[in-house]
């Protein structure tokens, strides 16, 4: 078989790449020492990250906040089965995440989120942060928390997204031993 890309790792990066390369019409192939998404994204919590969590700290890398700003629309559109990859089989945990201060935080860390309404005043954020009345608070922040913000990144549910992703290439993904993996010239 004359291949022209070899992927190594099937988390949501080596599976994402698969899709782009073979659907651009390259003969991908992807290899998987241990089970898909094994390492990290399987034990992620799956929220589709707008740039807020950068802008928590107050923002020092704004490049994270820009390149993350469109993230949110876009998985929408492939989650809803508008654009590729058709995400449609992935399982939407939640169409928003939240935010709060606990009660009891300290002044430096209220004014830092402050500066978020700021970013997306300024266009930075596509997903400004929403603060909600008390009577929209999830019960779980009843009283404990000093203000609570909806913030519209989805979350998924990362098993399920590696099967979406994984499920159109299956005769492409194997196996392999890594000690026994040989290129023969
Ligand atoms: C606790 C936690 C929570 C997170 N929450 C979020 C979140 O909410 N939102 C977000 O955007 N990001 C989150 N992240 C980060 C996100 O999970 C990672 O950026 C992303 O999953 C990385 O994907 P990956 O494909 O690069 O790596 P991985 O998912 O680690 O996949 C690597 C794959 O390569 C395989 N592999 C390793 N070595 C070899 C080899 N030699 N040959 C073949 N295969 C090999 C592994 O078995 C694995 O399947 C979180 C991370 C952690 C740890």
């Amino acid at each position: 078989m004359q291949l022209d890309l070899l992927i190594f790792g099937g988390g949501a990066a080596g599976l994402w790449c698969l899709d782009r390369f073979r659907r651009a019409g390259y003969l991908a192939i992807l290899l998987e020492s241990t089970a898909l998404g094994c390492g990290q994204t399987i034990q992620a919590q799956g929220i589709i990250h707008g740039g807020g969590k950068y802008a928590l700290r107050g923002v020092r890398d704004f490049t994270a906040v820009q390149s993350t700003k469109a993230m949110p629309e876009r998985w929408r559109r492939s989650l809803a089965g508008e654009i590729e990859p058709d995400l449609r089989a992935a399982l939407v945990l939640s169409d928003r995440c939240h935010l709060w201060l606990p009660s009891g935080s300290m002044a430096a860390r209220a004014l830092s989120w402050g500066f978020m309404p700021l970013l997306a005043k300024g266009g930075l954020l596509s997903t400004p942060p929403q603060q909600l009345s008390n009577s929209m608070w999830p019960e779980a922040l009843r009283g404990s928390a000093l203000a609570v913000y909806a913030l519209a990144e989805p979350v998924v549910a990362t098993g399920s997204l590696l099967n979406a992703l994984a499920s159109p290439y299956r005769k492409s993904i194997f196996s392999y031993d890594v000690s026994d993996l040989r290129f023969a010239g």
